[in-house]
Formats: structure tokens, sequence, C-alpha cells
């Protein structure tokens, strides 16, 4: 597959145009920025174990039923997926207080909630990403209501399987934000699933295997990004 003109630059990855109008091809960068884009640097061999990670979790998503993005790895950084219109919502998926929502609510962080939490945020870097509900989705056409539906049934599901998938690597699955496209009318999991946009602990040492090891400077950053991966393969 040619890889042709690129379509768009983000934070942590390039999308380019193929020859085939269907598909992209997403080159994951080792570019890491936190708070923003306002913390930058480098985790060196992040792009490919991003790229390697996605790929192997898409993969088991797609066998237990969720459609995805993913079509193939076709470098260690590069891999071809449908080229979908991503929807522009954020969605992230709580089993333990962190991060945000510990600040919010004042919790401690690690403090187990009754119930998975779901939250949506309206991708848009010049507001900051700000957090909105269901009511602002559909007031402002982020997506319509049976799309919405769609997005929120594959979300829980995907955390189901994440979480159990996790906890049999000895990992917590704290939280984790997810990202939808449409695909021939349809909403499918596009983005990304890695330690950039998972929130992943030790399970018995609660030790942090995750982006926030660069963004509180916490150290072994790359180290801790083998690892995971490691443990998952
Ligand atoms: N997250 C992400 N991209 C974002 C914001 C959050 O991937 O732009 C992930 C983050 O890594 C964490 C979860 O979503 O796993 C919840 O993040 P939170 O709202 O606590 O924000 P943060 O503390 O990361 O600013």
């Amino acid at each position: 597959m040619d890889k042709k003109e690129m379509l768009y630059e983000g934070k942590a990855k390039k999308v380019f145009k193929t020859d085939d109008e269907k598909r992209y091809l997403v080159k994951y960068k080792d570019d890491a920025t936190a708070f923003n884009g306002v913390k930058k640097g480098t985790i060196v061999g992040k792009g490919a174990i991003n790229n390697k990670m996605s790929a192997l979790l898409f993969k088991i998503l797609e066998e237990k039923g969720i459609p995805t993005h993913f079509e193939e790895l076709i470098s260690d950084r590069e891999m071809v997926v449908k080229a979908v219109e991503i929807l522009p919502i954020e969605v992230i998926v709580r089993n333990v207080a962190a991060g945000s929502l510990a600040k919010r609510l004042g919790l401690d962080e690690g403090t187990k909630m009754e119930t998975t939490v779901l939250e949506y945020c309206y991708k848009n870097d010049d507001l900051g990403d700000p957090m909105i509900n269901e009511y602002h989705i559909k007031a402002i056409n982020l997506a319509t209501k049976e799309q919405l539906e769609v997005v929120e049934e594959y979300a829980l599901k995907i955390n189901d399987i994440l979480v159990k998938f996790f906890k049999e690597r000895n990992i917590n699955l704290i939280d984790f934000k997810l990202e939808f496209g449409l695909y021939d009318g349809k909403v499918i999991l596009a983005d990304e699933i890695s330690p950039d946009t998972c929130r992943l602990w030790d399970l018995k040492t609660n030790k942090k295997l995750d982006k926030d090891r660069f963004r509180r400077d916490l150290g072994d950053v790359e180290a801790v990004y083998e690892e995971v991966l490691d443990r998952l393969k």
C-alpha cells in the first residue's frame, strides 16, 4: 500500500492518505505531550510500542465483536486503518478514581468506585477538551442519539474485555480514553489504546505503568512502556 500525502499531524501520530481511499496509514511518533501540550518531551521507542500494543488490543476486541479501524501492521511504527471520520468526542472510562476525576471530586487516587464511570470530552484543543455530557453532544450535534447509544454500549463492553485481559497480566486498568469514528455510516473504534491513553497500575504494587510516569516525572518511562508490551505479548 502506497503512502500518499499527510492528512493530519497530531501530538502522537501522523495520518497519511494511501492509494486506497478507504484506507489511511497511521504513523506513531515518540513525541509525548501532557497538560494540553504545555509539557513536551520524547519517549524513545514509544511510537513502536504504542503501534504494536494498539494492534494487539484492536485484534482482541475485534475477536470479541467490537468493530475497530485496525487493518494491519506494516512496520514497527505504522499500521493501516480504515479511513474513518472521527467523532469529535473523547470517551473516558473509569474503574478507579485517578487523575482529573480524583481532583474534581476530592477523592484519593486509587479509591475504588461502586460502578464504572463514563465521561465525555469535546475534542477541541483551543478549548482544552472540555468535559461535556450527553445533552451537550446532542445539542451541538457532535453525534446522534443512535451513535451515542452505540458508543456507550461499545465503551462498556471494551472495558469488560480489557479489565479482564489486563488483570490476567497482573495489571489493574484504572481508566482509559477511547475515540470512535464513522465508517460506511457505522460507529467503529478508532485512534489508539496504549500507555499514553490508559492508566495501568501493577496489580500488586500499584506501580504506575503508563504516561503518568512522564506527566509526573516519575522516571523509568521507556522501561515501563516496554514492560507493559512484554506483559501483554
Ligand atoms: N486521556 C487521554 N487523552 C486526553 C485526556 C485523557 O488519553 O486528552 C486518558 C488518560 O491517559 C487517562 C484517562 O484518559 O487514562 C483519564 O484522564 P484524566 O481525565 O484523569 O486526565 P489527565 O489526568 O490525564 O489530565
